[in-house]
């Protein structure tokens, strides 16, 4: 088969190790934008991204090169979302290469990403061109890079570029090898049209945009498209590719990439990993690597104002028509109201949604505290049941196992904090599985922990206790069996949903004191004695009072009057009797958002 001059690759790398700069540097020698539109970072589109430093969305492009062999070469960039939430999203950008540059910081070296992508990279057999990036910092260590590269990635230190998006250096260099070392576009031998989906993105005036690479066939305007994972049919009304910019063409060929707009409404029926085939002569066999993505954590989400329920309705309903992997229902809660459960792929995405509610859709919100997806076999029952929402957890009584998932995680430390991080893993249930040395200074640890303790605190712990300098890059792993429990928190006997978590049972009691604390310390002195409790099932494990404030009533009455006195102590009585009675604690709201803040 005849050589495309077609070259489709992408860069990996770990956060902040330069890759919106390199990109920004191939666009502008490869004259795709001027440099004076070029903003600082021109394929990060949204602030929070910028803010974060980490790319949410693939924005592919479309680059003209002049290669040095005299031949005019088509080179698409994909960018890929940096973070591990996203790696089912990282992998199929991956899957639409043929190659990856993968960058290292000359300063920082190999970091936890740049393994977990490497391993990416390469499960996608692409090709790897290893760039070491940021040469012109005074602090570059070329050597201890180029010994990382052979010694951790297995890469021979001579197919390295030396490179600094900053200041240009290697730029030519880096092209002329996506040219001459990254094949020539793959499977293009099939009789079929077949293009795979590796992203989508909702336009109010056209409804969906896929972004797809084409593998082998044509697609054009006109034709009748369908969505293999569903058979789903619908008329292509456009197809273009990124030049940035949107720009319509005539037809998408062989080892394109490029966008479809087309009759389809909703984002959630255009899925990452998909294959689109024509109608007419539809492919019978799907490309490799779609699987459905679910969402692995989960929680409530609540306006801060009951009456702005509908405009968190509409936030959440525009979020969801960009992101499918973000899911959303409404729930109640006897404590906050109406609001919705929604599920994310991980704490980063939930952190980043609840971000773009506040920013982007200005409504304030409280979540409650997240959980993950548990397997639970109940009494004869043929299968397990999942619940994401320690609420809906069967009667104890009724539960032969509860299962969690685990992640593997590969931890990237110094040398001198290995003891404290040994001791932050074993807290979290975590077990370390092996050592590797990465050099004289650091050390990475391959671990199994429950993803239900990574959830909150772990990474914030691990940088505190590292000084920033840990890292950590995970994959889920497989579910196994704990000893869980869920434990309620009653206030005056009342368990208060908004609080309940499922929790390991060794852990309950320290968690339940410690929630119980927290609750009386910010719950404001009652008139009458309120008890906070943490239970599991009926049994009480941790116990704590808020302050009563005893209003003297009898103040005002001197001396003798006796009988009004105690007609004025009887009244207070029956009004303490009457509160306790209904159970109602005047808990002001923030008091939730404080406890849930906290944790
Ligand atoms: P990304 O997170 O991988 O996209 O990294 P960025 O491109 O945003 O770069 C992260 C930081 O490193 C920014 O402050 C850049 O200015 C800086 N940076 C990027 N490339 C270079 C380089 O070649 N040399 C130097 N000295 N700094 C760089």
């Amino acid at each position: 088969m005849e050589e495309l001059l077609t070259r489709n690759f992408c860069i990996i790398a770990h956060v902040d190790h330069g890759k919106t700069t390199l990109s920004d540097r191939l666009l502008e020698y490869t004259n795709t934008v001027a440099q004076r539109i070029l903003t600082d970072q021109h394929l990060d589109a949204m602030d929070l991204e910028r803010e974060r430093g980490i790319t949410i969305k693939s924005h592919p492009v479309t680059m003209s090169y002049p290669a040095k062999d005299g031949r005019v070469y088509k080179l698409n960039l994909m960018d890929t979302p940096g973070h591990v939430d996203f790696s089912y999203e990282v992998s199929r950008s991956l899957a639409a290469c043929e190659g990856a540059l993968l960058l290292i910081d000359a300063a920082q070296g190999v970091e936890a990403q740049t393994v977990a992508n490497a391993h990416l990279a390469t499960a996608q057999e692409l090709k790897i061109i290893p760039v070491i990036n940021k040469i012109d910092l005074p602090s570059a260590n070329l050597e201890l890079c180029l010994k990382q590269l052979e010694d951790i990635l297995m890469i021979p230190e001579d197919e390295a570029i030396l490179a600094s998006g900053k200041s240009g250096i290697g730029i030519e260099d880096i092209l002329e090898a996506v040219v001459s070392r990254i094949p020539s576009p793959r499977w293009r031998d099939h009789p079929h049209t077949r293009a795979l989906v590796f992203d989508s993105i909702y336009d109010s005036y056209r409804g969906v945009i896929t972004y797809m690479r084409v593998f082998s066939g044509a697609l054009k305007a006109g034709d009748q498209m369908m969505l293999m994972s569903t058979g789903q049919k619908s008329e292509v009304k456009e197809v273009g590719i990124f030049t940035p910019k949107m720009q319509k063409t005539d037809s998408l060929g062989e080892g394109d990439v490029g966008y479809l707009v087309s009759n389809i409404k909703d984002t959630s029926e255009v899925k990452v990993g998909d294959t689109v085939t024509l109608a007419r002569q539809p492919a019978i066999e799907m490309l490799p690597g779609y699987k459905e993505v679910r969402p692995m954590v989960f929680c409530g989400l609540y306006p801060l104002e009951s009456n702005d329920y509908e405009k968190l309705k509409a936030a959440l309903g525009r979020l969801r028509l960009n992101d499918a992997a973000f899911l959303y229902q409404s729930e109640s809660s006897v404590a906050l109201g109406f609001g919705f459960r929604c599920g994310f792929l991980g704490l980063l995405h939930m952190e980043i949604i609840q971000e773009r509610i506040r920013r982007e859709h200005d409504v304030e919100i409280i979540s409650t505290y997240p959980s993950v997806v548990y397997r639970v076999m109940t009494h004869g029952a043929a299968d397990y049941i999942e619940v994401d929402n320690p609420v809906l957890l069967p009667d104890p009584g009724t539960i032969d196992e509860i299962s969690e998932p685990t992640i593997n995680a590969a931890i990237h430390i110094p040398n001198d904090s290995m003891g404290d991080i040994l001791a932050l893993i074993m807290e979290k249930r975590g077990t370390v599985e092996h050592t590797d040395t990465l050099d004289h200074t650091r050390v990475m640890l391959t671990c199994v922990l429950p993803l239900n303790e990574i959830l909150v605190d772990f990474n914030d712990r691990l940088k505190s206790l590292t000084h920033g300098y840990g890292s950590m890059d995970y994959e889920l792993g497989d579910y196994r069996p704990a000893d869980l429990v869920k434990m309620d928190i009653l206030i005056n006997g009342d368990p208060v949903d908004a609080f309940s978590s499922i929790v390991h049972r060794e852990k309950a009691e320290g968690k339940g004191r410690e929630l119980c604390e927290r609750l009386a310390e910010i719950i404001p002195p009652q008139m009458f004695k309120v008890a906070i409790q943490a239970a599991i099932g009926g049994k009480i494990i941790a116990r704590d009072n808020v302050r009563v404030l005893r209003k003297d009533v009898t103040a005002k009455c001197y001396g003798g009057d006796i009988t009004r006195k105690r007609k004025l102590l009887e009244k207070q009585k029956e009004g303490k009797k009457k509160m306790k009675l209904i159970g109602k604690v005047s808990i002001p709201p923030d008091a939730f958002i404080q406890v849930l803040k906290n944790n």
